[in-house]
């Protein structure tokens, strides 16, 4: 353990209009806006809250939606139609623009739970094309008392087919009690979030929904735990470009924001229409009187 880890708690975010799912985020946290390029953590369920969110617009990032319960249909501005199920992932990379829709598809009380994860797309990337990609199947990777299911870039020697643009990976981690070490790069600051119950990080407990943050310079990470867990672990160099967050835009400054927000009020070819909705969308909110400014990182 090094002193400049840390523990995060959740905080309760209500998503998606008044039947909306309340969400438990850790990423964006003060002080701490990124860990490596991933800089949105959303943990939401178990619940029977159905997901129900109308088409709405990104900018300057990837979606990378991974549920463990429950059946997500996604529908986006570049004509996908995709019925998620859990064990499987969706990536989007909005690049300069993107618009989507995500429903609860099965019975009206099946329970919903899973993770939506942003990365911020650097900037060589963050003005091009939109992509799509649904992964039915990922590569898993295993050692004594755990395995991981690789979904973004690499872990003990296993990659995910999943597109990435900076040097960065995640999993999910299934970790049996009594003690699991898993490799990591020392290049790399890494995240690990207790999914379903809490757990020992190199040494130090999380509560359920905790992330503890652990600074670059290490080659592994103990756990341990009580009962058979699932841990988020995500990691990646640390990205060092200034990020503007908004809503649901990523920029590099106020004014990028702005013209985002202008062209999905005014129905811009930018960012098309997603079909299905009959011309529902989520309105962007009321832009903040003040100047929108980068998101300050005060852990080393
Ligand atoms: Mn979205």
């Amino acid at each position: 353990m090094t002193s400049l880890d840390l523990s995060l708690d959740a905080r309760e975010v209500p998503l998606g209009g008044v039947r909306g799912i309340t969400v438990h985020r850790t990423l964006p946290h003060r002080g701490l806006p990124t860990v490596g390029p991933w800089c949105f953590v959303d943990h939401f369920g178990p619940t029977a809250t159905a997901m129900n969110v109308l088409p709405h617009p990104h900018t300057g990032l990837q979606t990378v939606t991974w549920p463990m319960a429950g059946e997500i249909r996604h529908r986006d501005t570049l004509g996908s139609d995709v019925v998620l199920k859990p064990g499987e992932l969706n990536l989007m990379t909005s690049g300069d623009g993107v618009a989507h829709s995500e429903v609860s598809v099965g019975a009206p009380d099946a329970p919903m739970h899973g993770l939506q994860l942003w990365v911020a797309l650097p900037n060589q990337r963050r003005t091009g094309a939109a992509g799509f990609e649904h992964h039915p199947e990922l590569p898993v990777a295993e050692g004594r008392n755990w395995a991981a299911k690789i979904l973004m870039g690499e872990l003990d020697g296993t990659t995910s087919p999943a597109t990435t643009h900076s040097p960065m990976m995640g999993a999910e981690l299934a970790v049996r009690p009594g003690g699991a070490v898993i490799p990591l790069r020392p290049e790399f600051e890494h995240a690990v979030l207790a999914v379903d119950g809490e757990a020992l990080v190199g040494g130090t407990e999380i509560v359920h929904r905790q992330m503890r943050y652990l600074a670059p310079g290490r080659d592994e990470v103990e756990l341990f735990v009580p009962a058979a867990r699932t841990l988020l672990l995500i990691g990646g160099t640390p990205f060092h470009e200034e990020l503007v967050m908004w809503w649901n835009f990523i920029g590099r400054s106020h004014d990028d924001i702005l013209q985002a927000r202008n062209d999905w009020e005014n129905a811009s070819e930018r960012f098309g229409e997603v079909a299905g909705h009959d011309g529902q969308r989520i309105p962007a909110p009321p832009i903040p009187e003040i100047r929108l400014k980068p998101r300050r990182r005060t852990v080393p």
